[in-house]
């Protein structure tokens, strides 16, 4: 007897159905997308319970007649495509005619759509592939879907979907990079019957950032820009500067030609533009969206189409890296070339060049330039007043019945102060300029993260009031003893907000808005996180905020002693070369550039 058997049309759907639905998200993703396909201007998502129990998805677009919406949940049936050739011309998400049929085959499903012209809505339910009912209705001109319990007919995926908040994540994550790039369209996205983003048509893609990423980011949102003209490549965006990070790779999109890819090396191009900036395992927000011409870009080698090959894909990365750094520069870097007096024309007889012009470099502070082991890292000899610790009055002087450090004559000698910011320092083999700010606080942090629960807490005088978004509410609500143990005394206030009510004496004067927002973004990200790590991450952002607040100024005088002690603590501080937001402390002109740029021994 014969081994093989043709599996029945339905089960084989089920089998397939893992390709293109995995999760709920999937399901979610084909729904929006066959709404935009379909011209839609307001897009109304509901989930319930991560969207394993309900998924609902409501769009204004063209709608179908009642031939087509039964025709649309058949195999390989699309109104989109028409031969094979016109694949590099897809203008549409949609494309293989597959994602209805498949949803349907794996839930329960029932649609109501009206086009235009007809008086009446259609309204269709299709359980294991299969229309079971069909009933005229009254109804809005679009389609609204509704989706229930997904892979109800099929256990085994069911029981690899993950908890309720991680497959809501995936949706949210989803909707994040559909609004941005849609920003003209209204969005509205609720979960368990509360509302998560409601997005009114916005005017711009950074308007719409704001309106998802909360108006506070707009000081850290970067424009970035580039393009390879000569094959019709660009890449246009925003990012934020090295002041607004999270502690993974979630506030990265990256979009291929109006779709959103998870594509590591575009992700890391992207991050590589961001090299020497931040510190390790902090990641910028971003949404950069590419464009190539059609016949460069491969959509369809993934079931999900949720990856890209590219035909040159070292191209690509090269200029998105390229757009990052020189948006990056423009508002961080000092442009040392606008210092120096640049002859218009090149000196008679010599070989000059702009690109000899020494550039900057951050680096790291060389063993050889001062030899630690002359510092004692002892308490006795940096005392905590010393440190600054002791309140942000003492600054860096040295109060006089503590022991002073004991310096030993230092391989370096300070030169003066920059524009009351900077120090110049002459080290053997070149020339340090220390961002004062950035330096005390960097040592401060750290500190600071050593002593923390040492720090009394004081009411404040005046409570901070900190208006969050929903969702920060949402994640912040069972954390909030976690607060408490920090000090931080944080309770719910009015709908949308927390109120802090005390704080660690070295923090009373600090914001709490950043700490408590990016907290939020923390838990949002690590939802299996235990309670050390959120603790952790809340007590790294509060000793951010103390060092910054406590932390001499750009602009502060500072005699010699007072030089030279931030200069000693700085050389035997962790992390040193950047600052706790990721800012350079300090950047190194050697020798050897500076013999350049004055065309000695060249
Ligand atoms: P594809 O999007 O690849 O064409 P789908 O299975 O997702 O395949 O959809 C099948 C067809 O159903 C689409 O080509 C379209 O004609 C129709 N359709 C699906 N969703 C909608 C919608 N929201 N509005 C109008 N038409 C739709
Ligand atoms: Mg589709």
């Amino acid at each position: 007897m014969g081994k093989i058997n043709i599996l029945p049309p339905h089960e084989a759907q089920k089998i397939a159905a893992g390709e293109v639905v995995e999760r709920p998200a999937s399901v979610v993703k084909e729904l929006v997308e066959n709404a935009l396909d379909a011209g839609a201007q307001r897009i109304i998502l509901s989930a319930d319970d991560g969207g394993r129990k309900r998924i609902r998805l409501i769009d204004d677009g063209v709608g179908m007649s009642p031939e087509d919406a039964r025709l649309a949940f058949c195999n390989h049936a699309t109104s989109k495509l028409v031969s094979i050739d016109d694949l590099t011309q897809i203008k549409t998400y949609g494309f293989r005619g597959e994602a209805l049929a498949t949803i349907s085959a794996v839930s329960r499903l029932t649609v109501r759509t009206r086009e235009e012209s007809s008086q009446e809505a259609t309204e269709l339910a299709v359980e294991n592939g299969a229309v079971i009912s069909e009933i005229l209705v009254s109804g809005n001109r679009g389609t609204e879907i509704q989706v229930d319990d997904l892979f109800f007919n099929v256990p085994v995926r069911q029981k690899f979907l993950k908890r309720r908040e991680t497959e809501w994540r995936a949706i949210e994550q989803l909707m994040t990079a559909f609004a941005g790039f849609h920003f003209d369209r209204f969005f509205s996205v609720e979960h368990n019957d509360r509302t998560v983003f409601h997005l009114p048509v916005a005017s711009s893609l950074r308007d719409r950032l704001l309106q998802l990423w909360g108006v506070h980011f707009d000081e850290h949102l970067v424009a970035c820009s580039g393009s390879d003209d000569l094959r019709g490549y660009a890449v246009n965006g925003f990012i934020t500067r090295p002041s607004k990070t999270r502690y993974d790779r979630s506030g990265l999109f990256v979009f291929v030609n109006s779709r959103w890819v998870r594509n590591a090396k575009l992700t890391q191009a992207l991050l590589s533009g961001f090299d020497n900036i931040l510190p390790p395992d902090q990641y910028p927000f971003g949404m950069l969206m590419i464009t190539v011409p059609p016949a460069d870009v491969d959509v369809n080698i993934h079931p999900r189409k949720e990856e890209v090959r590219f035909a040159h894909p070292r191209i690509v990365d090269q200029m998105i890296s390229q757009a990052v750094r020189s948006a990056l520069e423009k508002v961080l870097v000092p442009r040392i070339e606008s210092t120096f007096f640049v002859p218009a024309s090149p000196v008679q007889g010599t070989n000059w060049r702009v690109e000899d012009i020494p550039q900057p470099r951050s680096v790291e502070w060389r063993e050889q330039t001062v030899d630690e082991q002359m510092f004692t890292r002892s308490e006795q000899v940096f005392p905590e007043q010393a440190m600054g610790v002791a309140g942000s009055e003492q600054r860096l002087s040295v109060a006089s019945d503590v022991p002073q450090p004991v310096v030993p004559a230092p391989k370096y000698r300070f030169l003066g102060q920059l524009l009351a910011t900077y120090l110049l320092v002459e080290v053997d083999d070149g020339l340090l300029l220390i961002d004062q700010h950035a330096a005390h606080e960097r040592i401060l942090y750290e500190v600071f993260k050593k002593r923390l629960a040492a720090s009394n807490v004081v009411q404040l005088v005046f409570p901070q009031i900190v208006p969050l978004t929903i969702l920060e509410i949402e994640l912040l609500l069972p954390h909030l003893s976690l607060f408490h143990e920090q000090g931080i005394e944080v309770e719910h206030f009015g709908e949308n907000q927390l109120a802090v009510r005390a704080a660690p004496l070295h923090a009373k004067n600090c914001s709490f808005a950043e700490v408590i927002r990016e907290t939020a973004a923390f838990i949002a990200e690590h939802e299996s996180a235990d309670k050390n790590l959120i603790t952790e991450c809340l007590r790294d952002k509060l000793c951010a905020i103390m060092a910054c607040k406590s932390a001499v100024k750009a602009g502060d005088l500072l005699n010699d002693a007072e030089v030279n002690e931030l200069l000693a603590k700085l050389l035997m501080t962790d992390h040193r070369t950047t600052c706790p937001h990721g800012r350079p402390t300090t950047w190194f002109f050697g020798r050897r550039e500076i013999e350049r740029f004055f065309q000695r021994h060249i």
